[in-house]
């Protein structure tokens, strides 16, 4: 229940897709009151994404989520040979090379993982709310008004203590809090939709580009295909058109070159590359998240991975608000560490659109890239990016190497039972973990042990240090090893990000 008799919710989030789903689950995992309000009055089953990248499995494991979201075989762990993807549609990455645990890519239909998430979210205790379109939002002293319209026009009104858009890229929430989003227009006008191929043998296969644009085709031998285009020479003038079967084969058939006769569309969409981002993920009470933070191009498959992670990295820090032992500024570091992480992927996928460019003066250039990407820092350097596994964030922590760097997963021995780093963090509890016996970590951490688990434990893989003080989300907020490997940098280190213990 709210902990106070003003507000209908401690947290309500707006918009129940994946990301505002996860951040619901999270908040009530961590026993905060939240409220989701959702406007479509039932889930449409519609995947824009499909697969998810090593960071976000990652994630999820350490949520013990990452089988549920997987609807067919669990993806195997990295190691079974290389992982081909593609940058700017070059499918000359190997990803398996930049991935060091779990799997490298998972299939997970959005509508799938969006759903598993709901219904952990609501076990927890999450109140689902379909049929809710935020229409109105009024900041107060200490809460958030809302003015909600349900499925028959009817309009009521929900306190919260904190609001969460997690909207999508026409966030209501960042619209009514007048905070601007902001980036590049759109130059691109692309068409997805899902139909049946009559002659699939005629149709385009595969990423194909051409003078006149791309099309792309993921074949269904037994039912819908879903098939994609590129046209550079501008974005639609009305985005928000429907699209008409006749303009989608009229369009693919400019682009191919020839008929490619099609019917049944079930999801027909158009979207553009405008890559934008909220200038500010929070003001006052208000915060965004996924979508409504940041778009752009699915280039690479990024944008709900992001997503996810921002969703992981918010909700412990706003749970820690609501149940008021935030130290200073500890909510503000969601935006410090999450933008800059939107603001890489915009920069990346921002690349791989100027080099899509259909131009045949660009074929040298694509074909000099596509070689580069075979150099081992190279592969690095955009596998990290796409797979998002370089993600690591300044916790400014000097001296400790470790330090904003996620905490890998390690089989531990604690006493006669065996675990892992993942699973300790299923409760998205701080954590201390020690491979040692040092008294002096050990009386450091008391003050703070009714917040923060300890577990002593001999580790079978190499960590690289003594001891390790591991966020809810996963990153590394102090370790023993470096300079500042001490008791005293701990108890800093604990105050800093788990306020203060009395
Ligand atoms: C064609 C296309 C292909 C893509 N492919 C990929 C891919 O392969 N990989 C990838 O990672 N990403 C991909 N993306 C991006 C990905 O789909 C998004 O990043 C993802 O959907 C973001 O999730 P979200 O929960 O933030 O927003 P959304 O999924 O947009 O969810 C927002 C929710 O808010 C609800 N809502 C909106 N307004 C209101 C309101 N006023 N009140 C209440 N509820 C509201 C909506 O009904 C919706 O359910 C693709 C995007 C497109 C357009």
């Amino acid at each position: 229940m709210p902990n106070s008799p003003a507000v209908d919710t401690q947290v309500a989030v707006v918009g129940g897709g994946p990301v505002g789903m996860l951040l619901a689950r999270e908040l009530a995992l961590l026993g905060v009151h939240v409220t989701v309000l959702e406007k479509l009055p039932a889930p449409t089953g519609e995947s824009k994404a499909g697969t998810l990248h090593a960071r976000t499995a990652q994630t999820l494991h350490r949520r013990g989520l990452l089988k549920a979201v997987q609807p067919g075989p669990p993806a195997p762990p990295v190691g079974r040979g290389p992982v081909p993807f593609h940058f700017s549609g070059m499918f000359d990455l190997d990803l398996s090379r930049v991935v060091t645990e779990g799997p490298v890519m998972v299939g997970s239909p959005q509508a799938w993982a969006q759903e598993v998430f709901a219904a952990e979210a609501e076990q927890l205790g999450a109140r689902v709310r379909r049929g809710r379109e935020l229409v109105g939002l009024d900041e107060e002293a200490h809460a958030v008004r809302l003015t909600v319209r349900d499925s028959r026009g009817a309009t009521s009104t929900l306190r919260a203590s904190w609001v969460v858009g997690a909207d999508g890229a026409r966030s209501a929430v960042r619209r009514l809090t007048g905070i601007p989003f902001t980036g590049t227009p759109a130059r691109v006008g692309a068409l997805i939709g899902e139909v049946r191929l009559l002659d699939p043998a005629r149709a385009p296969q595969g990423w194909q580009r051409n003078p006149r644009g791309w099309t792309l085709v993921w074949l269904n031998l037994f039912g819908r295909s879903r098939v994609c285009t590129y046209d550079f020479r501008g974005p639609h003038p009305d985005r928000q058109a429907p699209v008409t079967l006749d303009e989608f084969r009229t369009e693919v058939e400019r682009i191919a070159g020839h008929p490619v006769p099609m019917d049944s569309p079930s999801w027909l969409t158009r979207f553009s590359d405008a890559a934008l981002q909220a200038e500010h993920y929070r003001v006052g009470r208000v915060l965004l998240t996924g979508d409504a933070a940041h778009v752009h191009f699915p280039a690479g498959g990024q944008g709900v991975n992001l997503g996810l992670q921002d969703a992981v990295n918010l909700g412990w820090k706003l749970a820690a608000e609501v149940h008021g032992w935030a130290p200073p500024g500890l909510l503000d570091t969601y935006e410090t560490e999450r933008a800059p992480v939107a603001e890489a992927v915009l920069e990346n996928v921002r690349a791989q659109v100027a080099l899509m460019d259909p131009d045949p003066r660009m074929d040298a250039l694509r074909t000099l890239f596509a070689r580069m990407m075979h150099f081992d820092d190279v592969n690095q350097y955009l596998g990290g990016m796409i797979s998002g596994v370089d993600v690591h964030y300044d916790t400014g922590g000097p001296g400790d190497p470790l330090a904003g760097r996620f905490a890998p997963d390690v089989p531990l021995k604690t006493g006669d039972s065996v675990t892992s780093l993942a699973e300790l963090l299923h409760a998205a509890e701080p954590l201390l973990l020690l491979l040692t016996d040092s008294e002096d970590l050990l009386e450091a951490v008391e003050p703070w042990r009714f917040r923060v688990k300890v577990v002593t434990a001999t580790a079978a893989g190499q960590l690289g240090t003594d001891a390790l003080l591991v966020r809810p989300d996963g990153y590394i907020a102090w370790s023993a090893r470096g300079d500042a490997g001490d008791a005293d940098s701990l108890t800093g280190a604990l105050g800093c990000w788990f306020g203060d213990p009395a």
